[in-house]
């Protein structure tokens, strides 16, 4: 027999917690007159309750954990069987009754959560659970978290909401809506799991999977990218060319205009396919070149259906981008780990161990402290661009502090 939560690599834990829930929720729903499920962040004995939240660092497998534990809500036999009516449609995202939200943009429209919880609040018409999982629920802005914070608090009988996000800090999710919810930690995956995944299940060769699985960083997605890409490996490549190219002034501005148009070039190609599928198609809707009667009043609607699209391909666009420029980032900041790692002999394995090499030299020179004070620049870049500061400018000055040491 299948298992939904065969996809979740090296999260014992969390895995069984969530298999004891989903029990708890078909004794819930066959029990008549049972204990009803606690809607103010209690749980059951079993632990089931209507609000949850998946924490754990990028590629860790949050949004998957949150739709495998879906899947075993929605599942006819409760535990998540991977083959049955319920789990099949919820894992394809086609259940009636589970709803996914993934943020295209830099943030979750109040409008769009407001639909959402109107929807959640309907009777599920599979006869078991409404389930609203929100991907990116760090995204939220203040107003669509106070509306998905009202549905917490008085949430309809039925209905389990399941957020998504990096942390359980207040930046990340209010405290009000954290304090309403069971939080389920995912921790970042051994090497050694992400290794086995990729060999076992992908069929990837076994030396080929462990260095994938280092050189990603526990991020399972990113293994197996970079094992079956070679446009993947190339750019990381170039990412791990950057320390030394660093030789002067000029050469750091270089280097940071080239890890920025790299990131852009990247960016653009991954969005372009969706974006120009969604322009066809809201021409086609709106079938566009019309005249006669009524054409001009049409022709101004048009024009802001037009830009809405254009609005929130740009969002899309941004986002691809930081996220392209900050795995960037995290492998760069592999390469001074790694450097630390030599200068202190410290008896743990690299991250880049195909430029384990360079890393040691590059540790002999710099002395520990110099490796650490590189580290903490890349740190300090990508929490400045967290912070919205103009990632050009952030990465300038980093490479500037890289090539100064
Ligand atoms: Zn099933």
């Amino acid at each position: 027999m299948g298992d939904v939560f065969a996809e979740l690599v090296g999260q014992e834990a969390a895995v069984e917690t969530l298999r004891r829930a989903a029990a708890d929720a078909l004794a819930t729903l066959s029990a008549a007159g049972g204990d009803p499920v606690p809607s103010d962040g209690a749980a059951t004995a079993g632990g089931m309750t209507h609000a949850w939240i998946f924490t754990g660092p990028p590629g860790s497998g949050r949004s998957v954990a949150a739709r495998a534990f879906a899947a075993a809500l929605q599942c006819v036999h409760g535990t998540g069987c991977a083959e049955c009516a319920g789990c099949r449609t919820t894992l394809a995202g086609t259940h009636a009754d589970v709803r996914l939200v993934v943020p295209e943009g830099l943030s979750i429209s109040v409008g769009e959560m407001r639909a959402l919880v109107l929807r959640a609040a309907t009777t599920p018409a599979g006869g078991r659970w409404q389930v609203v999982v929100i991907a990116d629920a760090d995204r939220l802005t203040e107003a669509a978290g106070n509306a998905l914070l009202k549905a917490i608090e008085e949430p309809p009988p039925r209905t389990v909401f399941l957020l998504c996000t990096p942390s359980t800090h207040p930046d990340d999710i209010s405290v009000t809506i954290r304090s309403r919810c069971r939080v389920v930690s995912l921790r970042q995956p051994p090497a050694e799991a992400v290794a086995a995944v990729l060999a076992g299940r992908d069929g990837v060769p076994p030396d080929v999977a462990a260095w994938a699985a280092a050189a990603a960083q526990g991020h399972v997605g990113r293994a197996r990218l970079l094992a079956a890409d070679p446009e993947a490996r190339r750019r990381r490549d170039a990412v791990l060319a950057v320390p030394r190219r660093l030789t002067g002034v000029g050469a750091a501005f270089d280097a940071a205009s080239a890890l920025i148009e790299a990131a852009e070039a990247e960016a653009a190609a991954a969005v372009a396919e969706t974006d120009a599928a969604e322009k066809a198609a809201l021409q086609t809707a709106l079938g566009a070149g019309g005249t006669g009667r009524g054409a001009a009043g049409a022709a101004r609607g048009i024009a802001g259906q037009v830009k809405d699209l254009e609005k929130r391909q740009k969002s899309r666009a941004t986002r691809a981008q930081r996220d392209a420029l900050d795995r960037a980032l995290v492998d760069l900041a592999g390469f001074y780990r790694d450097a630390l790692v030599a200068a202190l002999r410290a008896p743990v394995d690299p991250v880049h161990s195909d430029a384990a090499p360079l890393s040691t030299a590059a540790a002999e020179k710099w002395n520990a402290e110099g490796a650490l004070r590189r580290l903490e620049a890349i740190l300090a870049c990508r929490t400045a661009i967290a912070s919205n500061v103009k990632p050009r400018i952030a990465v300038e000055a980093m490479m500037l502090a890289l090539w100064r040491g």
